[in-house]
């Protein structure tokens, strides 16, 4: 469905009519286009007292072949990014800010005391202004409960506060995002920064993301543009709406698709396969032959690489209203099915090593939500599901992770009244509802080869929304 308010709040009348009325002016966010660079403008690097990842750092610029300028507290940037052959120099004076930039990176893995937080403060003092439209803005530390004394493990702790401020503050389309990288997952920030510091991730913001050492084999995509290359990716409920920009996506980045839907949707289901050269799956995943019949499906495909649970389905009512058989359907589609699926997958081998399992929640399971006792509670033990299982499957190289979105411009949202519509879309930094493709985007990011110091993390696709924040 279209924002209309949208593109009339960016029209020359509409931005004045806006602007004297004091009402939001969202900016249409720039999205990924094949063939893109991954950062559009330089990136501006700075670092607290002993910081860890900069060598790291340098070599993921010169991969990924970003420009870079230093901040006045890394002199030792350019010793750095130098030898690599990246042309990089000193940003600004010291009384006067240098050239806009995309993306402000700061490396805090050093901090190890809130004493020390004054070089937080000196570089986003410094930089605020000068980040542009559809900018990014990383900050990276050790996740807390990783730090060998208290004192460390607190000022770590305390980025969360200053990530999710910047997100609120900077405005324009500009992202906001906390990654602790662990020790000896250095190798893993690649795929991270490609990611986090591209289009692809436009409408995710104000997330804390956990990479860890690697699960399982790593290797990174001989092609970075086709990531997916060579791997068999099933995705249900992809007859329509977020499945379908999902298996769009995954297509995109070189996957062969399996799409899967509940047998009453076979028009849609076909046409989207045809589209993507994909193959059809009509399934219906609450079934009790579900998960026997999905193992049988892999095998006979010589096993699959990722798994997209995806479908889902609402029956919204308040608790004192609802019938048992709504309950038992949202919390059996929604969750228990996948918990068997997942089993059956796993214990048959119909997963290969290194597999991905990415699984897609909601705010709703997070904030909770008047009506939906059955949807949050179903929602929310996916998030449970991807916590708990993370260590089980790590054992077997898989990853587990969730997409949680927010507000997404489908036929979902579209049907919702409204005053309730409006108040989804504009309640977030971004000021609109998202689009399928970035949970898409998410999803794929998940999925790749490159992510294999991710599992089990939550990333809600929300633009920063208010609830549950
Ligand atoms: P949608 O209703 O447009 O699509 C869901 C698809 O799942 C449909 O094609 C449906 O036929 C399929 N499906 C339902 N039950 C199935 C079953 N038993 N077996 C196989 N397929 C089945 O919904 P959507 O908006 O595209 O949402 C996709 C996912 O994202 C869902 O899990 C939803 O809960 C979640 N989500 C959506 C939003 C949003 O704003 N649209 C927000 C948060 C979470």
């Amino acid at each position: 469905m279209s924002d209309s308010y949208l593109g009339f709040a960016n029209s020359p009348l509409g931005s004045r009519v806006a602007s004297m009325l004091g009402l939001p002016q969202p900016l249409p966010l720039e999205r990924y286009q094949p063939g893109q660079p991954v950062v559009r403008g330089s990136v501006l690097v700075g670092a607290g007292p002993d910081a860890k990842l900069l060598p790291a750092l340098a070599g993921v610029f010169k991969a990924i072949g970003a420009q870079t300028v230093a901040h006045r507290d890394v002199p030792q940037w350019m010793g750095l990014a130098n030898p690599l052959g990246m042309m990089t120099g000193r940003w600004g004076t010291d009384d006067q800010p240098g050239e806009k930039v995309k993306a402000l990176v700061f490396d805090a893995t050093g901090l190890t005391d809130s004493g020390q937080s004054d070089a937080l403060y000196r570089f986003f003092h410094d930089a605020a202004r000068s980040v542009l439209p559809c900018g990014r803005v990383l900050v990276l530390g050790r996740a807390p409960e990783s730090c060998t004394t208290p004192r460390q493990a607190t000022v770590q702790r305390a980025l969360e506060g200053l990530t999710r401020s910047l997100a609120k503050e900077l405005k324009r389309g500009i992202t906001a995002q906390l990654v602790y990288v662990a020790e000896g997952a250095e190798d893993q920030l690649e795929g991270a920064l490609r990611f986090l510091l591209s289009p692809r991730s436009a409408y995710v913001s104000a997330q804390v993301v956990r990479l860890s050492k690697p699960v399982g084999p790593v290797a990174a995509p001989q092609d970075w543009a086709q990531p997916l290359a060579g791997k068999k990716v099933l995705v249900t409920g992809a007859s329509r709406g977020i499945g379908a920009a999902i298996a769009e996506v995954m297509a995109r980045d070189g996957a062969q698709v399996i799409c899967l839907d509940v047998p009453q949707a076979q028009a849609g289901l076909d046409e989207v396969a045809q589209r993507l050269g994909a193959k059809a799956l009509a399934q219906d995943i609450g079934s009790a032959e579900a998960p026997q019949a999905l193992v049988d499906a892999a095998l006979l495909d010589g096993g699959w690489d990722v798994v997209v649970h995806n479908a889902g389905i609402t029956r919204d009512k308040t608790i004192a209203n609802m019938k048992e058989h709504l309950w038992q359907a949202v919390v059996n589609v929604n969750l228990s099915t996948q918990e068997r699926i997942n089993d059956a997958l796993v214990a048959s081998g119909a997963l290969k090593t290194g597999a991905r399992i990415v699984c897609v929640s909601s705010i709703s399971g997070i904030a909770g939500n008047l009506g939906q006792t059955n949807y949050a509670l179903s929602k929310a033990g996916v998030i449970g599901m991807v916590q708990s299982m993370a260590p089980v499957l790590a054992e077997q190289g898989i990853t587990i992770n969730a997409v949680a979105p927010g507000f997404i411009e489908t036929q979902m949202t579209a049907a919702v009244p409204f005053a309730i519509r409006e108040a989804g879309r504009r309640m977030n930094s971004m000021g609109q509802g998202g689009q399928p493709v970035d949970v898409a985007e998410t999803i794929a990011w998940f999925a790749s080869p490159a992510s294999s110091g991710l599992t089990g993390n939550v990333v809600r696709v929300c633009g920063q929304s208010l609830l549950g924040a």
